[in-house]
């Protein structure tokens, strides 16, 4: 998004401004075009759009031709510097289609390091019953992407940073890496969000969002994105239109009202975490944490090459088994036991018991999950409250 001085904008202003030309009635924001459908003054009119030749006229909402979803795509689709976006019911449903649009009988993806449970399951379990399979990397192994790259890999999947041990990976050097061989790089960003981190620009071809996190940013809507190049996203968006899984035009609505405020929440949310991180570092009952801000991280150096923020979220290690680390988790007043991430209020879960519950131990000890891991989501409460809630929690 540029101004009328040429200048490329702030990140901040195109949060606010991105997508919304001013409502023809004076709105100052795009308004909810809750419809289902939508009225033409003649037939021409309607095969107009039908047959492509007004690309920005109005339709039928399963279709995703809503003013308010349209305007909600444009400003995700500015925000990770794509050309386009489609926005859909939930992350998974922005996965699935992704997949499947990209993927045929006999193809093949692979996934690098720690995923979403859902994530693992759908490549895991679902996709392979249409005969496609996946091979999957630990994040240690991702040296070995070139081997695992066979003929008919068409996608090259992974999260950074990951879930729940915030792995960093080199986005440039995997996106080459998998260019070389003809595969498609797709990067769920949602940890990250956009503030964070922009795929497309260091290589991707694909950037995915649970919108449900940080985008969303209040618990209270669900909803994914898929951004990328016209060409792209074209066989995604058939998939939407017949699979029905397109985002509710209240979702788009809301979710657009809560991206304006984006910028401000995760930059609070980064200084936060820094401020977390280093306090559980210096902590006697904690082992480890994992935090891309902390200088001794192993994924810093890369995390600092690719991205503008540490972003909100982190995981320790504590001192104790299962049951020590849960009364731990049960001490705490101000952080909820939740599995989401990236609202407004601070979220605390054990992987064991939410994200990993169904990972056998062996699994979890090969991926570096513990028992006594915690892993937090930051909100927006005042770092010093949040530091003297873990520190009355830790004993
Ligand atoms: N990607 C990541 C990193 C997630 O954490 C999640 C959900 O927790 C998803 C995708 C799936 O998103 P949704 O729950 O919106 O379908």
């Amino acid at each position: 998004m540029a101004g009328t001085d040429g200048r490329a904008r702030g990140f901040s202003t195109r949060c606010v401004h991105a997508g919304e030309p001013l409502d023809p009635q004076g709105g100052i924001h795009i308004p909810l075009y809750n419809h289902s459908t939508f009225g033409f003054p003649s037939t021409r009119a309607l095969l107009d759009v039908v047959e492509g030749r007004n690309p920005d006229g109005n339709l039928y909402t399963r279709y995703g031709l809503n003013p308010t979803n349209r305007a909600l795509e444009r400003k995700c689709a500015d925000l990770e510097g794509g050309a386009l976006c489609y926005a859909f019911a939930s992350g998974m449903a922005a996965e699935a289609a992704t997949f499947l649009a990209h993927c045929n009988a006999g193809d093949h993806i692979v996934c690098i390091g720690d995923v979403y449970g859902g994530t693992f399951e759908l490549l895991n379990d679902n996709l392979p019953t249409l005969g496609i399979e996946t091979t999957f990397l630990l994040g240690s192994e991702v040296d070995r992407l070139p081997e695992a790259i066979r003929e008919r890999t068409r996608i090259v999947f992974f999260e950074t940073p990951t879930n729940p041990n915030l792995e960093v990976f080199d986005i440039r050097g995997i996106a080459e890496t998998a260019k070389e061989r003809g595969a498609l790089t797709v990067v769920d960003n949602t940890f990250a969000s956009p503030v964070n981190q922009n795929p497309l620009a260091l290589g991707a071809d694909l950037v995915i969002h649970s919108a449900t996190k940080y985008l969303g940013g209040h618990s209270d809507l669900t909803g994914g994105l898929v951004i990328g190049s016209p060409e792209l996203l074209a066989p995604i968006g058939l998939w939407r239109k017949n699979l029905g899984q397109i985002m509710a035009p209240e979702v788009a609505f809301l979710l657009a009202r809560s991206i304006r405020t984006l910028s401000v929440r995760v930059r609070a949310q980064n200084r936060s975490a820094q401020q977390v991180a280093e306090f559980l570092e210096r902590h006697p009952k904690v082992l480890e944490v994992n935090y891309p801000g902390l200088p001794g991280f192993p994924g810093h150096g890369i995390a600092r090459s690719q991205m503008r923020g540490f972003g909100g979220m982190l995981s320790f290690v504590y001192d104790g088994d299962a049951e020590a680390t849960a009364a731990v988790v049960d001490r705490l007043r101000i952080f909820s036991i939740a599995a989401s991430l990236g609202g407004v209020e601070s979220l605390v879960t054990q992987p064991i018991t939410t994200t990993h519950h169904g990972m056998s131990p062996e699994e979890r000890r090969r991926r570096g999950i513990p028992d006594g891991m915690v892993r937090l989501s930051i909100g927006l409460e005042d770092p010093e409250d949040l530091i003297g809630d873990l520190a009355q929690a830790l004993g």
